[in-house]
């Protein structure tokens, strides 16, 4: 395993992120061996904290984190923190040498990591300032990574695009979707690309609708003031449901590189047109929870949360892909909060056989082939096949081949942050977006949201807390005579 050389900048250090994720994400790191001598970091925010109340601040966050006191001391004192407002140029001045202090006592070899961790208004602001107060290191790399947010349509998102483009060429920016760096979706390649038994029966030919649900059973909880400004459309639809899509959807990479499979997921992306409003009325439903007693508060009554918000916390929809492989095959997605319990997953349903010749239990059609990832929070696959009934029987009935990730080899996994950390060190962009990709599902989230905005209430949906979202959601299934395959038990 060979050290990684690297000065961190944390932009927003003092933050929920930075405690929450990225510390522990380093830590991870160091205490692999991939960092040791040859890193360091330094924090800014506002507040005026000392190096020592900093070094409390991260031991804090490494709780329950393995490893001694000791080394996490060891770990804290590569930690440095400067107090002072982003939009001040002094303060990169005051960075910049401290940066170039850094580098020679560490021997960084001049990689610099700039980690945005804080809202997306400051990043223009800051790029700008990186650049005029020449804080980009003349040798080694220099990376640029960036939180969702992107934008909060195709214009913000362009634009932001286009600020930290002054600073930073597309090869330096790593869009974070942590998604990406999840277990399961990053099993999503190998089971498409290594399995010829699946890889040839990976479209519209053999494949009758593929289902992604992202279903939370927590409500807004202290996320209100973001999500008022954002809905469920913009928080998991454009960023973590997109990505989901282009890499179930995306035809075989030309190589197992980056560009190539930016490459490839763009060109899906691209192929998935953006709605007209006739058609946003008819393939997408989007709905807000209400609340009960032992259940919880209803959405509009939640704090920070306007009484008549429109603001929508599930959505489901419809999506076509127009390509040769994908052409009528539906992708149907939805995402919400407070439903019937907590489970990511990706559902294959391949279509049914056509000649069944065998008899069947009560006379009812054989069940489709039905492939299952799931994402969280359990991980693992399963997949339906039909067999024959056991006993006297000669009935076909399904059963399910399980396959559950090792609990032990998982839990020595490394956590989405620390592996996309890692990646950042490598130069590995495999595990963050494109900006094309990222324009192409904005330019279909902005055609919804259009709608939405224009439609306010009408339209909107009102669900039960602990359910699976309202009834329009199944309505928009059942109209293609098909059935939401996971109905919230999460033993399947
Ligand atoms: P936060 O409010 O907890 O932290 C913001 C940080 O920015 C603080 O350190 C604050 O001191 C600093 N800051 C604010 N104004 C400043 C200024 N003028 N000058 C210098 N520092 C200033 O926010 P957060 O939850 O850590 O989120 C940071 C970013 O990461 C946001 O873009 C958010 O959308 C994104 N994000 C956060 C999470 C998460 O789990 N918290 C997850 C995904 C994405």
């Amino acid at each position: 395993m060979t050290e990684k050389r690297a000065l961190f900048i944390i932009f927003g250090g003092s933050g929920d992120l930075a405690q929450r994720k990225l510390y522990p994400a380093l830590y991870g790191l160091y205490y692999q061996g991939r960092l040791a001598k040859h890193f360091a970091v330094i924090g800014t925010a506002r507040r005026p904290w000392t190096d020592d109340h900093y070094h409390d601040i991260i031991k804090q966050s490494l709780v329950g984190a393995p490893g001694s006191a000791h080394q996490k001391t060891e770990f804290a004192e590569h930690f440095y923190y400067q107090s002072h407002d982003v939009t001040d140029a002094a303060h990169y001045v005051t960075l910049r040498d401290l940066a170039e202090k850094l580098d020679k006592q560490y021997a960084l070899d001049g990689n610099r990591v700039f980690y945005m961790a804080m809202a997306p208004r400051f990043f223009a602001t800051i790029a700008e300032h990186v650049k005029s107060e020449q804080l980009l290191s003349a040798k080694g790399f220099n990376r640029l990574i960036v939180e969702k947010p992107f934008g909060r349509d195709f214009a913000t998102a362009k634009q932001l695009n286009d600020d930290i483009s002054q600073a930073f060429s597309e090869e330096q920016i790593y869009r974070i979707d942590h998604y990406l760096g999840k277990e399961m979706v990053q099993d999503i390649m190998p089971l498409r690309f290594a399995n010829p038994l699946l890889g040839h029966a990976w479209s519209k030919d053999f494949i009758d609708n593929i289902q992604i649900t992202l279903a939370e059973d927590i409500g807004v909880e202290e996320r209100a003031g973001y999500y008022e400004t954002a809905g469920a459309l913009r928080d998991m639809v454009q960023n973590h449901i997109f990505q989901i899509i282009a890499m179930l959807t995306m035809e075989k990479p030309a190589r197992y590189d980056a560009a190539s499979i930016h490459a490839a997921k763009r060109a899906v992306l691209s192929a998935i047109k953006p709605y007209t409003p006739t058609q946003v009325h008819d393939k997408f439903v989007r709905g807000q929870y209400l609340g009960g007693d032992d259940i919880g508060l209803s959405y509009r009554e939640e704090d920070n949360i306007a009484s008549d918000s429109t603001v929508e916390t599930y959505v489901a929809g419809r999506v076509d892909i127009d390509n040769d492989r994908w052409r009528g095959v539906p992708i149907y997605i939805r995402t919400g909060k407070r439903l019937k319990a907590k489970q990511s997953r990706i559902d294959i349903v391949f279509k049914p056989t056509s000649d069944n010749i065998l008899p069947t239990v009560n006379d009812t059609h054989v069940a489709p082939n039905v492939l299952t990832l799931i994402i969280e929070p359990e991980t693992g696959m399963h997949l339906t096949l039909n067999g024959k009934e056991i006993g006297t029987s000669d009935a076909v009935s399904p059963f399910t081949l399980d396959h559950a990730l090792d609990q032990d080899e998982l839990a020595k996994a490394p956590e989405a942050y620390q592996r996309l950390m890692l990646n950042i060190l490598d130069g590995n962009k495999l595990t963050f977006t494109h900006w094309a990709e990222l324009a192409a599902s904005w330019h279909f989230i902005d055609a919804i949201r259009t709608v939405w905005d224009n439609d306010k209430a009408d339209g909107l949906a009102f669900y039960n807390s602990g359910t699976m979202g309202p009834q329009q959601a199944d309505d928009l299934l059942a109209r293609d005579h098909r059935q939401w395959i996971w109905q919230g038990d999460t033993t399947k």
